[in-house]
């Protein structure tokens, strides 16, 4: 049995929170009834609507995923292009991205079909250490690179401070390879700290998400999470 507001967030419609609305607002309904309070636990064989519409009770599952460049961070794409989601032909839940990556990024990509988790994670004031490696155009040095740890003001928007480690440099091709560590995840927002400080991105990867590394995946590989991998996150 499990409360009802988090069945309908883990069915990925809504956060806990929302979820929570929907029932006071009196939108749910269990085995036909419109169900008002808040706390009714639920069976898997409860039929469960929301808005007239059933949904699905699915237990809920985590991945993460080395997404190659080149493939959009969504479950499904207008234009027919390459989605993250298109790698797990053998996963038979309804799963979709915890936030994005660039199209042209990439990297460490959560995968899950948990509503609540999902928006825990993607919330601004949620700090986990997500760190990215950049090749970068441009010769870089601490003084250049120190605006990013006092945070930065971009497009009107404050960016929490970052920290930086500069792992190489290469005065014949001009280019160097620049770690980065934000916490934030603002849409471009390590290219658009690095271009601010006069290094314009060519490369970027993430190779860390909190405790979790790509470990030995391939670009295109994912990897099941245990439930404890993911609540050391929350
Ligand atoms: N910052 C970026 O600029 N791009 C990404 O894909 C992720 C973080």
């Amino acid at each position: 049995m499990q409360r009802l507001q988090k069945v309908i967030a883990h069915a990925g419609i809504a956060s806990r929170r929302k979820a929570e609305n929907y029932i006071t607002q009196g939108r749910v309904k269990v085995n036909g009834e419109v169900v008002k309070e808040l706390g009714v636990q639920v069976s898997k064989k409860d039929q469960i609507e929301v808005d007239q519409v059933p949904i699905y009770q699915e237990e809920p599952v985590y991945f993460m995923f080395y997404k190659p460049r080149g493939v959009i961070s969504a479950a499904s794409d207008d234009k027919k292009r390459t989605v993250v989601t298109d790698y797990f032909t053998d996963v038979s839940q309804r799963i979709y991205p915890i936030g994005r990556l660039d199209y042209n990024t990439s990297g460490l990509l959560l995968l899950t079909n948990d509503g609540d988790v999902s928006q825990k994670l993607m919330h601004p004031k949620h700090e986990v250490d997500k760190v990215y490696v950049a090749k970068v155009n441009g010769v870089a040095t601490n003084k250049k690179l120190l605006p990013v740890t006092k945070g930065m003001k971009i497009e009107g928007k404050n960016l929490a401070p970052a920290k930086f480690l500069i792992l190489s440099t290469d005065v014949k091709t001009q280019t160097s390879i620049v770690q980065l560590t934000i916490h934030e995840g603002r849409n471009h927002q390590v290219k658009n700290m690095l271009k601010a400080c006069g290094f314009p991105v060519e490369k970027l990867k993430r190779e860390r998400y909190g405790n979790l590394t790509l470990e030995n995946l391939k670009p295109g590989d994912y990897r099941e999470l245990h439930k404890n991998e993911i609540n050391r996150l929350l």
